[in-house]
């Protein structure tokens, strides 16, 4: 998944592209963002004494996913708790019956039609792992491009955090397939039965000219951080799927 999210605003077709998206920052780097206090490394030349894990917690993936949404700098910051919280919760409650359940298996019972395609899809210079349409309420999930996540879980940074024999168990063979079919099962939760997340939170100003605010628009990487809660609960992963941008690195 690409550093931008895929899904298209009031089209039937939503691109789960940028789940694992391939980045060009460093692990430190995704953390900090401007007006962050950056620490100052050691004097001594030590690794271990600076270097910072990466924060894998909700709340730090699902403000990261916030933050590339295209109106973020509309979000006043006293409001981003709202929207991180109001879409985790939504995700998280969406999952509540189904923990545990094959993602695959459950998407078939509730009215998804599944596909995979054998080839690697890109749009727009994106690459695409999974998409949903919700007019034939159809996911497709891209095995090549999903494999290529695969790949560099093994040898990423997730190599340095977790021993071998850890990320056998954790990593599991389909996993990643697994991960994708969840997030675009979300989608269809959405289109089918509990609607889109970002009509359910709060609109914010397209443009603003001095007191006035011009127009307003939803905030759609809601719908992006409860797709990843959803997928949490639902497959029990230890964190948001967005880390794998992290952890694939
Ligand atoms: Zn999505």
């Amino acid at each position: 998944m690409m550093r931008r999210e895929g899904d298209a605003d009031g089209g039937r077709r939503s691109v789960g592209a940028n789940l694992f998206g391939t980045s060009e920052q460093s692990p430190a780097s995704v953390l900090i963002q401007e007006g962050d206090e950056v620490q100052q490394p050691a004097k001594e030349y030590c690794f271990e004494s600076y270097w910072n894990p990466p924060d894998l917690t909700d709340h730090a993936l699902a403000l990261r996913e916030l933050r590339l949404d295209p109106f973020f700098h509309r979000i006043a910051p006293d409001a981003y708790n709202g929207y991180v919280n109001g879409s985790l919760n939504i995700g998280r409650e969406a999952a509540e019956k189904y923990v545990g359940q094959d993602p695959a298996g459950l998407a078939v019972q509730l009215g998804a039609h599944i596909a995979y395609g054998d080839c690697r899809m890109e749009v727009a210079g994106q690459v695409v792992r999974s998409e949903y349409d919700s007019g034939m309420r159809a996911i497709t999930v891209y095995l090549p491009s999903a494999a290529e996540v695969e790949e560099r879980l093994e040898t990423g940074l997730l190599r340095s955090i977790l021993s071998s024999a850890c990320r056998k168990e954790w990593l599991r063979p389909g996993l990643i397939v697994d991960v994708h079919v969840a997030h675009e099962l979300f989608h269809h939760l959405e289109a089918t039965c509990i609607g889109r997340t970002d009509n359910r939170l709060p609109l914010v100003a397209m443009q603003v000219i001095g007191p006035f605010a011009i127009g307003t628009t939803r905030v759609r990487k809601c719908r992006e951080i409860a797709a990843h809660a959803f997928v949490k609960e639902l497959i029990r992963l230890p964190f948001l799927p967005n880390a794998f941008d992290i952890l694939a690195q």
